[in-house]
């Protein structure tokens, strides 16, 4: 069943304005990112009722493709890999479902004197035509109303920006570290660094697709062109380091595009002309520094409430997807 869209959406304020205290399903998902989605289909293939909430209008949080005139680009997530045997079997049953496909770039390491190519023969893996995709094939089947952020989390409802309430019998928040912690201020959270994402179209061919940078203000560049299905020709994406993005943070997004575009010409091998560029500001992009040590699954901080997301599990996208998962078999164990 397909209800992310308009129909819920009509259907809910319907409900809305008699009352603002909405149906609730069993269990409240706040966060269409992967880690909600992973859970909500855990739980739906159980047999359990669940509805997701997502500020955004549309979900995938951090993997969500920007759309451009000259076409789509993916700004967060750039690919994903899979080292987990269960994640692993998923990412084959999307490539099987075409959601996914499997990304063979030309990879660099760049430094002061140079580039060589990288060593590296990690298997990387795609939403395709675009990152954002996935998160659209996972939602087909799932209830999700978009547009819907929560302000506050009380005993037995959740309180939406718009004065609506929703109570629930289990809930579970898969939003990003800091805006969980907002919700729930006693949660003990990685801190998450910001990332700025600027994206360009270059003239001009390149020695490699795509490149780990350093003795950079930049730490990656990719020529997301390069990915499968993609429709546009010359598109590259530039991600600075957290100390750059952090230190920039609060800067005029031209400054900071002015300051990348100067240093991603003396990184490019080979002359090139750029023709267009944009820029993205991630708040809240990934866990920083990056501290696996601690790995926990998921927060349980009350018999009704679970906590997950990318950050319990590494900062990656088969993180929260294992994380969203392993939240959903403990509830189906409650
Ligand atoms: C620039 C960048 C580059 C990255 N590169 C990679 C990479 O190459 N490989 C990789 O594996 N990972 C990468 N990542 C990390 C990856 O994108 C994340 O680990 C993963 O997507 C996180 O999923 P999530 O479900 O935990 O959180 P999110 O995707 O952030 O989803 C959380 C959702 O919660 C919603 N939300 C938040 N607060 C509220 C609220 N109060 N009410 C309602 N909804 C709310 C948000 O709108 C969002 O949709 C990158 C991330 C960024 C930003």
């Amino acid at each position: 069943m397909f209800c992310y869209g308009l129909a819920l959406t009509k259907l809910l304020d319907c409900k809305i304005m008699a009352t603002p205290h909405m149906n609730s399903p069993a269990t409240l998902i706040i966060g269409a990112g992967i880690s909600g989605l992973s859970c909500a289909q855990t739980l739906q293939n159980a047999g359990h009722d669940c509805l997701i909430l997502d500020k955004a209008r549309g979900p995938g949080g951090r993997i969500s493709s920007k759309r451009t005139e000259q076409g789509a680009v993916d700004l967060g997530a750039q690919y994903f890999t899979a080292r987990d045997a269960g994640f692993r079997a998923q990412v084959e049953q999307w490539i099987t479902d075409q959601a996914v496909a499997t990304w063979h770039p030309k990879i660099a390491v760049v430094d002061a004197s140079g580039w060589v190519p990288s060593p590296d023969e990690q298997a990387r893996y795609v939403g395709t035509p675009k990152m954002g995709s996935l998160a659209h094939h996972l939602a087909k089947s799932l209830r999700i109303q978009p547009q819907s952020q929560v302000t506050a989390v009380m005993a037995n409802h959740v309180i939406l920006s718009d004065g609506r309430m929703l109570d629930f019998e289990r809930l579970v928040i898969a939003c990003p570290a800091d805006q969980a912690q907002q919700l729930l201020p006693d949660l003990a959270v990685p801190i998450q660094a910001p990332c700025w994402a600027l994206w360009v179209d270059i003239e001009g061919e390149q020695p490699f697709d795509a490149a780990f940078v350093k003795d950079s203000s930049i730490g990656w560049v990719a020529k997301d062109s390069s990915k499968p299905g993609r429709n546009t020709q010359n598109r590259w994406v530039v991600h600075p380091t957290p100390e750059f993005s952090q230190e920039h943070l609060e800067e005029d997004p031209a400054q900071v595009s002015a300051q990348l575009l100067m240093e991603l010409q003396q990184i490019l091998p080979n002359d090139c002309q750029i023709n267009q560029n944009g820029i993205h500001r991630w708040r809240y992009a990934r866990p920083w520094p990056k501290d696996e040590s601690n790995r926990v699954s998921f927060l349980q901080p009350s018999t009704h409430i679970w906590v997950c997301g990318d950050y319990c599990l590494g900062g990656r996208v088969e993180g929260a997807w294992l994380s969203g998962r392993q939240a959903a078999q403990s509830i189906l164990a409650s």
